[in-house]
């Protein structure tokens, strides 16, 4: 029995969608480390330490879940971590090409490590952090979508940016 998963993202900023995903995992998985990927050329909103941060917040009361950050391949960061499981989270058909072709490159660069994919319940199956990101510019309330304390991270960002 694997003991050890890591689910890795850009997670700018967590949203419910993800919170379910990690709450699945933590179903299978005695422990389960949420890793935040640098990627800066995604640009992303928040700084690692921010993602970090909201994320150790929404997780607080899940038991096995840590939250940490990487750079650089998966691949490595697992390897380094003893972990043989990434969980990655299929919304709808449109992730599954994107998520098929990291699957199988991850798969040649270790095939000791093992990509799962766990569907979340339907109800956040459209949500996204982008999207949530114009939908915040644009005014609307998130609170279907996000922790009260992601919203308001995710407001006062948009404010400094205008
Ligand atoms: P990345 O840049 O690595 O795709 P994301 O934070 O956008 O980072 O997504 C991390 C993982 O979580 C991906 O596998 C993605 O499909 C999944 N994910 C994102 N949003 C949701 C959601 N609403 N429900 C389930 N899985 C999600």
């Amino acid at each position: 029995m694997c003991q050890k998963a890591i689910y890795p993202g850009s997670f700018d900023p967590v949203t419910y969608g993800h919170i379910d995903l990690i709450k699945r995992a933590q179903d299978i998985f005695p422990e389960v480390i949420v890793a935040v990927a640098h990627n800066p050329q995604k640009k992303p909103t928040f700084s690692v330490k921010e993602r970090v941060e909201l994320l150790k917040k929404a997780t607080a009361d899940l038991k096995g879940v840590t939250v940490d950050d990487f750079g650089g391949l998966v691949i490595d960061y697992a390897r380094k971590q003893k972990a043989k499981v990434l969980i990655r989270g299929l919304r709808m058909i449109s992730d599954f090409e994107y998520e098929f072709q990291m699957a199988l490159t991850n798969r040649k660069l270790d095939p000791h490590i093992e990509t799962i994919f766990l569907m979340p319940h339907e109800s956040y199956s459209y949500l996204s952090s982008r999207l949530l990101k114009e939908a915040a510019f644009l005014g609307a309330d998130l609170s279907d979508f996000i922790p009260d304390f992601v919203e308001e991270s995710l407001k006062k960002k948009l404010r400094k940016s205008v």
